[in-house]
């Protein structure tokens, strides 16, 4: 086996009977040169001892770069093969010779050197929450529930806003919670999707090891990319729980601790993020605390749920541009067509993307993105 092939030795790619559904669903596959099934082939046949296929050149794998991580030829693969997880496996054998574009390059030194991928001030993380109330984690109180804010929702200006709904919410309700504050380091999801896993596994045994100093029992995050590395790539201690926020405020309103009075007369549509959705399948929650709320009209888009269109912003394509607009760019204008005001949204990366494909189709003023804390906080 060559040095090439190695990183693929724990995959199941040898099972893919090439019928093509991973290209034909992928969303980037008509925009790039990205094609799953012809990766599974050129790795089968590179892997096999019998063949005279031409030897994979992984090194002409720049298109790698373009997937977002978004899990669609995973989940609709027949065969349980799992070609997102290959464009990892490739991407990590890049990485290894230096051969990634320098946008990526700089994302991961920087959260290397910063803990954020856009390389701010570590002790800046929690300038947001300077004017409001919330408490830091630390050994001497008791931290039952810690909400994980992320790197987006930490930095971003936009995204702030859904961190400070997140805090007026959970102080609304009474509910005593901590965050990490400076201590705070990215979750890794987006440099674990980019091949860096050692840089991930430092990001998570810092997390991890703050989570255990504090004995924290209950995490909570604002984005579905920190959820599901917690969730899923973390290996967290038995009985530490962790909930998209999504969830969590799912279970407030079915006990009925969340109580709306505040009515918000606007038609909704909803968009299902890749990592809440197909990756983690959570799309009843988001829908139920939507619909809670009185005066809302409900819409969904032609393509929800599993079949929801990513928004482009997965997988490191945040620092990563196609030539083109984002697919977020379709969402918009598909809602406003529907007639839709608002598009609501449960993650930071959808969020920004949205608000940026608004501007792009000149649908300023004609629809606006929020996310579900802030429609949360009007209606409170
Ligand atoms: S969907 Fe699965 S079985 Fe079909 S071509 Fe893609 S990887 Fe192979
Ligand atoms: S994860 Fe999404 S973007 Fe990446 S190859 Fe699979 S379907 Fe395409």
């Amino acid at each position: 086996m060559s040095e090439e092939m190695t990183v693929f030795k724990s995959l199941n790619f040898s099972v893919c009977m090439q019928c093509g559904k991973c290209s034909g669903l992928c969303p980037i596959f008509s925009k790039s040169r990205l094609n799953p099934r012809r990766l599974m082939l050129e790795i089968a046949y590179s892997m096999s001892p019998l063949t005279t296929f031409p030897p994979l050149n992984i090194q002409e794998k720049n298109d790698v770069w373009d997937c977002t991580t978004c899990s669609t030829c995973s989940y609709y693969c027949p065969r349980d093969v799992k070609p997102m997880d290959v464009v990892i496996g490739v991407r990590t054998f890049l990485l290894e010779h230096g051969l990634v574009p320098r946008t990526l390059a700089d994302v991961l030194e920087a959260a290397y050197k910063y803990g954020n991928p856009w390389g701010l001030s570590p002790n800046k993380r929690a300038s947001w929450a300077q004017d409001l109330k919330v408490k830091y984690a630390n050994s001497e109180k008791t931290n039952n529930l810690l909400y994980f804010v992320g790197c987006a929702a930490s930095y971003d200006t936009r995204a702030q806003e859904v961190a400070k709904a997140m805090t007026r919410n959970l102080n609304a309700l009474g509910i005593d919670f901590s965050i990490l504050g400076n201590e705070e380091k990215c979750c890794g999801n987006e440099i674990y999707s980019l091949g860096e896993k050692g840089l991930f596994e430092d990001l998570k045994n810092h997390n991890m090891k703050l989570f255990e100093q504090y004995k924290v029992q209950e995490i909570i995050t604002t984005s579905p990319h920190c959820y599901h590395a917690l969730k899923n790539r973390y290996g967290l201690v038995k009985g530490l729980q962790v909930k998209h926020y999504t969830q969590y405020f799912a279970e407030l309103l079915d006990s009925q601790k969340l109580k709306f009075s505040k009515r918000i007369e606007k038609t909704l549509v909803y968009h299902d993020p890749c990592f809440l959705g197909k990756h983690n399948g959570i799309y009843d929650e988001p829908r139920r605390i939507l619909e809670s709320i009185p005066g809302v009209k409900f819409l969904e888009f032609s393509k929800s749920r599993s079949r929801s269109v990513c928004c482009e912003g997965g997988g490191g394509r945040m620092w990563h541009d196609l030539p083109g607009g984002r697919l977020a760019e379709k969402r918009v204008k598909e809602a406003v067509d529907m007639g839709a005001q608002t598009i609501a949204v449960a993650c930071p990366f959808c969020l920004l993307t949205f608000e940026d494909a608004v501007k792009t189709t000149g649908n300023e003023g004609k629809i606006e993105v929020k996310d579900i804390m802030e429609l949360v906080n009007e209606a409170l």
